[in-house]
């Protein structure tokens, strides 16, 4: 067996190669808080990359950030009741606010808060809050602002990106005069989501709408993008909420349209997180580690120059810093090439390596032979050999071969997926798709269902068996069948699938 960079493979132990994959990356780190991780350089750069593209889009969709307070006064969060009720499990609360010395050495929290403050899980309420203000009349609407912030919901399973205690994110927080415009507010935002998800990441996703079971707390309607991983289960990458009236009602936002009368307005909401980088990881990673798509990676052509002793280090390094400048004036998407030289002294296998794992789409060694000959060697990540080119050759091409390369990473992320989706219309087939097949690692099985059903009730019990959830109902070619449990006519399918 070929010796692989990661261990566990992905076969032997997804999630723990997933662990390892970004610990190899060096991209984030457990910390002292349970559940709360440190992003580290790398990981953070990749982000950077994300929000940039992402703000850019919301930027160009009509949308202006702005920034909200961290807390919550626990009322505000009363207001709504299905969203209280769905994020009570999961706040973080502040009951003091400071602290004193107490008799045994230690501290201890002191001047308790007349009223508790909740590190904001979500910022619906406050900005609602805020919007019952700044909105009067029809001519204030509508409000299209984004935040970018940190949100804390204490989830008890936690991992890396996928799902954390504090996470990075950005939401979005929208008002309308009518109820079609929000509505298409939502969608927007959604096909924005979908647009960055399959573009940007080289990540396919499927658009659609959240079952009742799934849907966001208080919302009327949630459209969201559901990605699968390697391992066959979703990841849902992002969503968008039509909140109807049910938070302008609660705080009201209230409005005087053009003939006088008095409005509730109608609201949205719509957020992805670093949840993405997770996503990023597990779509492309491979057993020798990260895989990243050339629009997003921090570093597109790292240059490893190759010599021995001071001589040939002068001769190489002139040539290689050549060759970088050539490049970095060519470009991609719009952009500068993100090339950078590796000129650490540390053995060339090693560096490699180094390279390889934090995914970096191309890497060229260039050494005396390499040199003379008018030539590079070219080590593509999505590859597993490296090729001799001319170095003209190259340099004329380097904007093409990444742009292979993110279509690539792309198609075959899509290929995977079409692979292991499946349409089921009968108990049989469902229960044994979610069965594990290879119980060595009981992963990696299932995918994603396509099935009619014609209400979530009758569902409830062999969902939970199988731990299997509705994904979402796709739109688009939707269209009316049986129930495949209980025959009863069914309005539409969903995907089904296990999932992050
Ligand atoms: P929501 O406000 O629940 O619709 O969440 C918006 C987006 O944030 C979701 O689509 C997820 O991608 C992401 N998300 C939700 N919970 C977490 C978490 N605990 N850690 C990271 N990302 C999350």
């Amino acid at each position: 067996m070929a010796k692989t960079a990661i261990t566990p493979t992905r076969a032997e132990d997804y999630p723990e190669w997933f662990q390892q994959v970004v610990r190899a990356a060096d991209m984030a780190e457990t910390s002292a808080v349970r559940g709360c991780i440190v992003i580290k350089p790398w990981g953070y750069r990749l982000w950077e990359n994300m929000q940039r593209s992402l703000d850019d889009m919301f930027k160009a969709t009509g949308h202006q950030n702005a920034y909200f307070p961290l807390f919550i006064p626990m009322s505000f969060l009363e207001k709504e009741a299905e969203h209280v009720e769905g994020f009570a499990k999961e706040c973080a609360v502040v009951t003091h606010h400071r602290l004193e010395p107490d008799p045994d050495g230690g501290l201890r929290p002191a001047g308790k808060l007349e009223e508790p403050l909740i590190v904001r899980p979500t910022s619906e309420t406050i900005i609602g809050a805020t919007y019952a203000k700044w909105v009067q009349s029809y001519r204030d609407l509508p409000i299209l602002i984004n935040q970018w912030a940190n949100v804390v919901r204490w989830e008890m399973r936690t991992r890396m990106f996928l799902r954390t205690a504090e996470f990075l994110w950005q939401e979005g927080h929208t008002v309308h005069a009518t109820a079609e415009e929000a509505v298409e507010e939502t969608e927007r935002m959604i096909d924005v989501y979908a647009d960055f998800a399959e573009n940007w990441m080289a990540m396919p996703v499927i658009v659609g709408s959240k079952t009742d079971s799934e849907r966001f707390p208080g919302a009327v309607e949630t459209l969201s993008i559901e990605a699968m991983m390697q391992d066959r289960k979703a990841l849902q990458a992002g969503t968008s909420h039509f909140l109807g009236q049910n938070f302008s009602k609660a705080q009201e936002i209230k409005f005087q349209s053009e003939t006088g009368d008095i409005q509730y307005a109608w609201t949205t909401s719509w957020g992805v997180s670093t949840r993405l980088v997770g996503a990023l990881v597990m779509t492309h990673s491979d057993d020798d580690g990260l895989v990243l798509p050339p629009r997003l990676a921090p570093i597109q052509i790292v240059i490893q120059p190759i010599y021995k002793g001071d001589d040939q280090r002068g001769q190489i390094l002139q040539y290689v810093n050549e060759l970088r400048d050539q490049i970095a004036a060519q470009k991609y998407d719009n952009q500068p090439i993100r090339i950078e030289i590796d000129d650490r002294d540390i053995r060339g296998g090693e560096k490699k390596w180094y390279h390889v794992k934090r995914g970096v789409p191309i890497r060229l060694e260039v050494g005396p032979k390499d040199m003379a000959a008018d030539s590079v060697f070219v080590g593509r990540r999505d590859q597993p050999k490296c090729i001799g080119m001319d170095k003209a050759e190259f340099v004329a091409k380097v904007s093409d071969l990444l742009a292979q390369i993110q279509t690539g990473l792309f198609e075959r992320a899509l290929a995977m997926r079409n692979d292991n989706t499946v349409t089921i219309d009968n108990e049989a087939d469902f229960r044994s798709f979610f069965t594990p097949a290879n119980a060595k690692n009981p992963e990696i099985h299932g995918g994603f269902a396509k099935c009619h059903f014609a209400s979530e009730a009758d569902l409830a019990d062999l969902l939970k068996e199988l731990k299997v959830t509705p994904r979402c109902i796709p739109r688009g070619d939707n269209h009316p069948g049986k129930c495949f449990l209980t025959g009863k006519p069914a309005e539409h399918y969903a995907i089904f699938a296990k999932s992050y």
